[in-house]
């Protein structure tokens, strides 16, 4: 085992590579795809469209899965009236839970007795746990698996992004965001270790008054497409704001979504993942 101690006057020693830190992930598993989403701050419906992106690519005829990474603040869960199941573990490794329509699991409240339990636990603990469900988890054959990650640039993020081969990620941001920073910070923390960007999804962009269908934009004018203008990253899409998604979210019950405001931002992911790598 590798000492820091030891290391230090060994003149072999040489500055980790982004190779190095790399971890495999179990032996039994087959994933093609590995793309983060990511968002500045919490509650801008990062966990939504990350169920949204798995819920439609399922439905594409995709094998997908679900990564909560978002250890402290795990939602992925409830939004697929999953939060009773529990994954089985054998001598192998643990296997993630199975949602109604065939997408694949796994998040700490999964693990915890009782769902409204928190994390209190410190960022080495937390990031080890994210790691762990890339090498211990049987997620077997998966074309896409979708990291859902908690809120900001910190040590998770770090993690995942030094830990995993990623092949690219999602930033999703709202109107009320300071998009240009967040996306500036993303953009760097992706670039320093070589992960593409797929694109941004603006969330909350507008909402449709329910008696004249006029579109109002509750936030302002959006400034995502421009930033990803400035910055030559794809502008995937804009989702309103749609009682309905939130409900559905509410009930557990996300594979109902059947509106198509989604599609042309899907269709446009599609072809850009079918592409990263
Ligand atoms: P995050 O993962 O960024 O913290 P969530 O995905 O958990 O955010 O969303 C926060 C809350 O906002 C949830 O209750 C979710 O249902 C709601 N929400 C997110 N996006 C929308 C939307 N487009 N329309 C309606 N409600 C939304």
């Amino acid at each position: 085992m590798n000492h820091p101690e030891k290391n230090k006057n060994n003149s072999s020693a040489r500055p980790k590579t982004k190779a190095d830190l790399i971890l495999k992930t179990h032996e039994f598993n087959d994933i093609k795809k590995t793309v983060a989403i990511l968002s500045g701050k919490g509650g801008v419906g990062k966990s939504l469209v990350t169920s949204l992106i798995a819920v439609m690519m399922r439905r594409k005829g995709y094998n997908t899965g679900i990564l909560d990474a978002d250890i402290t603040g795990p939602s992925i869960p409830k939004i697929f009236g999953a939060d009773h199941y529990r994954p089985n573990p054998d001598e192998l490794g643990i296997y993630p839970v199975e949602t109604h329509n065939g997408n694949k699991i796994m998040s700490i409240n999964l693990l915890l007795e009782k769902g409204d339990d928190p994390v209190i636990w410190r960022g080495p603990l937390i990031s080890a746990t994210v790691k762990q469900f890339w090498t211990d988890v049987i997620w077997g054959e998966l074309d896409y698996l979708f990291f859902d990650m908690p809120p900001g640039t910190g040590d998770v993020p770090l993690t995942v992004f030094q830990s995993v081969p990623l092949d690219g990620i999602i930033i999703v941001t709202s109107p009320q965001d300071l998009v240009s920073l967040i996306v500036k910070k993303a953009y760097n923390m992706a670039k320093s270790m070589d992960i593409p960007i797929i694109g941004i999804i603006e969330n909350m962009s507008y909402a449709t008054c329910p008696k004249c269908g006029e579109m109002i934009k509750i936030f302002g004018e959006s400034k995502s497409e421009k930033v990803a203008q400035e910055m030559n990253i794809p502008f995937l899409g804009r989702l309103p704001i749609d009682p309905d998604l939130a409900g559905l979210c509410d009930k557990g019950e996300i594979e109902k979504f059947n509106k198509n405001y989604m599609d042309e931002c899907l269709n446009t992911l599609e072809r850009k993942l079918e592409t990263v790598k």
